[in-house]
């Protein structure tokens, strides 16, 4: 898909017709069952400086935890009880909690029946990641956060734009279903940016994808910054579907967090899946990336799984019952190399 079609999805077409658009795209291409995943942040620790995120080490207010290895396998039995059949490992970038530490938990899940495990523990070495691939992970999410590789670069000090896009390939080759996607409304990025952040995960044939509305967060350098238009958030989702037709789409909890019945919204503009927080509350309160994340799932339990639940219910939408794995898309010229293909000729 080119440039300009993207454009015109993003900046174009009339608001109501992408959104309807998006909803039938994601029909045809994945059915409309919503998978639940459960997320389990395990530690706020975290020695990034990126200037967006609120556990940061900008972030000097907030009080550092780490969950115990029981704590985190019990979150993970207990998300599974309710039929959670993915458990997301989640975690700042704590070198007391290395590769080593994160096999064990992925381990530890791995024991129950039918549970996927996805890791979304930033950027490690090749070989951390096969470790984790061998422990028997079975996805891994690393966002670009921007494919602006000056932006990348300014807001990510010690990281590099080239060492996430390593890291993104060594997965795949690893044979994980890997995620991705980026950051919408940061400061400086424009809307040639977001399409191409559209294109990076397009190229990179994403078994999942995910856009979220970045949120100012106070104690980081960007929190003088502008909260999105949450029309554009919407429209970037929408987007994201049509430009990616079989990854799997969650509504982002900052989606739910910025704008209202976000969840909703966010299921009925092209996503395919939402996420429920299994992280024990009074730790929960503390993973603290934007404003609106942790006081919302750990208070009013607008995340929890039996809500989410009830939420799909209401939309009158099928709960999936399997693990919700990468969708393959029909093979190209009847040769498939074992990659998730998502490039499709035409479509919608
Ligand atoms: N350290 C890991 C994962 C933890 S951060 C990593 O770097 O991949 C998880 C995600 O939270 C990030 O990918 C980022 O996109 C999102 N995030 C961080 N700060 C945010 C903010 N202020 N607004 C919205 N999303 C944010």
């Amino acid at each position: 898909m080119n440039r300009e079609t993207i454009k015109g999805f993003v900046i174009g077409k009339e608001f109501r017709l992408l959104l309807s658009a998006a909803d039938r795209c994601r029909k045809q291409h994945c059915g409309d069952e919503v998978h639940l995943r459960g997320i389990i942040e395990y530690t706020n620790n975290c020695v990034c400086r990126c200037a967006y995120c609120g556990i940061s080490l900008h972030n000097k207010k907030v009080r550092r935890y780490r969950l115990a290895h029981d704590e985190v396998i019990g979150a993970a039995l207990r998300g599974a009880a309710e039929g959670v059949r993915t458990i997301v490992l989640q975690g700042g970038e704590d070198p007391q909690t290395g590769a080593g530490a994160i096999c064990r938990m992925i381990e530890g899940i791995k024991r129950a029946d039918n549970v996927a495990v996805t890791v979304s523990a930033g950027e490690w070495s090749r070989r951390d990641y096969r470790m984790m691939r061998d422990a028997g992970a079975d996805r891994y999410l690393l966002k670009i956060e921007t494919a602006n590789p000056v932006l990348f670069n300014a807001l990510r000090p010690g990281s590099s734009f080239e060492n996430r896009v390593r890291c993104l390939h060594d997965l795949q080759d690893l044979g994980f279903q890997v995620g991705s996607g980026s950051l919408v409304g940061l400061p400086d990025q424009t809307i040639d940016d977001v399409i191409n952040d559209l294109l990076f995960c397009s190229r990179m044939e994403l078994a999942m994808a995910t856009f979220s509305p970045f949120i100012p967060h106070i104690n980081t350098p960007l929190k003088n910054a502008r909260k999105p238009d949450p029309d554009i958030a919407l429209r970037v989702l929408a987007a994201a579907r049509l430009v990616l037709p079989r990854a799997h789409i969650p509504v982002s909890t900052a989606l739910a967090a910025l704008v209202p019945n976000g969840y909703e919204k966010g299921l009925q503009a092209g996503a395919n899946v939402v996420m429920a927080d299994l992280t024990p509350a009074d730790a929960a309160a503390l993973y603290d990336l934007y404003p609106g994340k942790a006081e919302t799932s750990a208070h009013n339990e607008r995340d929890s799984a039996a809500q989410l639940k009830r939420l799909i219910g209401r939309i009158s939408r099928p709960l999936a019952e399997g693990r919700g794995d990468a969708l393959r898309a029909e093979s190209i010229g009847g040769d498939h190399d074992g990659r998730y293909r998502t490039s499709y000729g035409t479509f919608c």
